[in-house]
């Protein structure tokens, strides 16, 4: 017996949908299991999605997440609000291929503790009182000393969303990566960066290490955090990885085309 979970935006439509799915998930004999589900429905967009992935992050390696989109199709959520009964009898019917994106994840250290999260889209830091100034080290290695507006670590799934609106390469999510990407940053005698985004492979890190007093402001995906007492900030790759029940065939690059090109 299949064992779901559903997460809905709270909007209106969302919640009536999410209902909608409940009665029909009722009809194939699903069981509701909102702790250990094996199947994570999400309703909404792909910014509901990423809610669902930090409900279930604790059990990422056993979920797998479907995405319902209540607008245009989104990169995560790929099924319309229309194809609710299809998906459904799908589920029902068949075993989903399961395809694995990878994850970010970081290390945040202070002077008493150090925290770990993990990105399905990515990680920004900005300064909040004025602008950021870090150092940037690759595999230990000084690489740039950083000034400016902040930065954008992004996961190939992730590298559509932010990463893209500061000029960053679209990345295929079988390639395992994380890419490093800068906005707005000030170059001159002081502070030289490299001027466009580069991507680190699985086994590299980057270190992000604060050069002076500053309040900074952390987001992981859609979670925003402030704190005025980071040392230093390592990301990696993270050896586990997000699993997506796909019922069809759906193409990455076709959802680019889909979402950028074919308005
Ligand atoms: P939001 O600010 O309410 O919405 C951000 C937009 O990004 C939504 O339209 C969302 O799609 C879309 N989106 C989310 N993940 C995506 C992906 N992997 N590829 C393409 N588009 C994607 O915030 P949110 O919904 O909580 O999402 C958080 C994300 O917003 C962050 O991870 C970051 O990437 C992004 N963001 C982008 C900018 C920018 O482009 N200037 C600035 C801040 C944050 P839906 O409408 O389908 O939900």
């Amino acid at each position: 017996m299949l064992k779901y979970a559903v997460i809905d935006r709270g909007d209106t439509l969302s919640q009536s949908l999410a209902e909608q799915f409940h009665q029909l998930a009722a009809g194939y004999g699903f069981q509701r299991e909102d702790e250990k589900p094996e199947i994570v429905i999400s309703i909404g967009g792909d910014g509901t999605l990423l809610q669902a992935f930090h409900n279930y992050v604790h059990r990422v390696e056993e979920v797998a997440f479907v995405g319902i989109h209540t607008g245009h199709l989104g990169f995560y959520a790929d099924w319309q609000a229309n194809e609710l009964s299809k998906l459904v009898e799908l589920m029902a019917k068949e075993e989903p291929h399961l395809v694995h994106y990878p994850l970010a994840e970081i290390e945040v250290e202070t002077p008493n503790e150090k925290l770990h999260y993990f990105a399905l889209n990515d990680f920004t830091i900005k300064g909040v009182d004025g602008t950021l100034v870090v150092q940037v080290n690759v595999n230990n290695e000084p690489f740039e000393m950083f000034r400016g507006d902040g930065i954008v670590i992004s996961t190939p799934s992730g590298s559509t969303a932010y990463n893209k609106s500061v000029g960053g390469a679209i990345v295929h999510p079988s390639i395992e990566s994380l890419q490093i990407a800068e906005i707005a940053s000030i170059n001159n005698r002081v502070y030289r960066t490299l001027g466009s985004s580069f991507l680190l492979p699985q086994h590299h890190h980057c270190d992000i290490i604060s050069k002076k007093e500053q309040r900074l402001q952390l987001v992981i995906d859609h979670v925003s955090i402030q704190r005025n007492d980071i040392r230093s900030i390592r990301c990696t790759v993270s050896s586990h990885k997000v699993n997506f029940a796909r019922y069809r065939p759906l193409p990455f690059w076709n959802r680019v085309r889909d979402a950028f090109i074919d308005l």
